[in-house]
């Protein structure tokens, strides 16, 4: 599948902006990330015939770095109960524990499973950020493999996951920045301890604080700050600052 058309791409930026600047004046991110994952998922039943190796059960993708941006933590974290959020906060303080501070790479030599993993499933699975969305391989021994031991083989995605992945990411992203709302993806260990320990985290961010700056980041991510994605956004809101 090719990159999305980037008419529709930047009609999508415009969208999320909006959303972003209706969850500014609710002061939740509810509205925009409601709709972050519904059109996600409309989007991805039109390349559910692609076959891929991903069942219930199988976690392995589960023990990488995963990288979220402020909206899609917090809004994970507003839909726990009690309950799972005292669980989620034990066992994200655990984890923190092991990966506090690691960078990108380091973290490519450790096997540190997600604190959200119950039983190989995901305990947050309808409320998951982008990145485990479309986290998909034609091979699961191969994720076993490299992913559990090691062995520096690349993880068969389907070119078309992988678009969607970029397209919400790049759009997501715009909508923020153009909001004047901290855009970048941050560590998800760390920024769900922040987001679970700090109830003022979510209001704070949607008044334009960046409350997770300085938690680790990878180095090499899609940004809609890349040229070639650039041109989507003054594409979408007419010039680029
Ligand atoms: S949030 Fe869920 S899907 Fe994503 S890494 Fe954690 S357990 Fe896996």
């Amino acid at each position: 599948m090719r990159e999305r058309d980037p008419d529709d791409l930047a009609a999508l930026m415009r969208v999320l902006h909006q959303r972003v600047q209706t969850s500014i004046e609710r002061r939740s991110v509810s509205p925009l990330m409601e709709f972050v994952c519904s059109n996600l998922t409309a989007a991805a039943k039109h390349i559910a015939s692609v076959p891929t190796a991903c069942l219930r059960g199988c976690s392995h993708c589960c023990t990488l770095w995963v990288e979220a941006s402020a909206p899609e933590v917090f809004f994970t974290v507003k839909q726990m109960d009690a309950s799972q959020r005292a669980s989620a906060t034990k066992a994200v303080e655990a984890a923190c524990r092991q990966t506090a501070g690691a960078s990108f790479e380091a973290r490519a030599d450790m096997l540190t499973p997600c604190p959200l993993l119950r039983e190989n499933v995901c305990s947050v699975y309808a409320d998951r950020p982008l990145v485990c969305r479309t986290a998909v391989s034609t091979d699961a021994e191969i994720c076993r493999r490299s992913l559990i031991l090691f062995s520096g083989e690349e993880i068969p995605t389907p070119s078309a996951w992988t678009a969607l992945r970029n397209s919400h990411r790049v759009a997501l992203e715009g909508a923020l920045f153009r909001a004047g709302l901290a855009h970048q993806s941050r560590e998800w260990n760390e920024s769900l301890r922040l987001a679970l320990n700090d109830d003022h985290a979510e209001a704070n961010w949607l008044a334009g604080t960046d409350v997770f700056a300085g938690l680790p980041m990878p180095q090499d991510t899609v940004t809609f700050t890349h040229p070639q994605w650039r041109a989507v956004y003054v594409h979408a809101f007419g010039s680029f600052p």
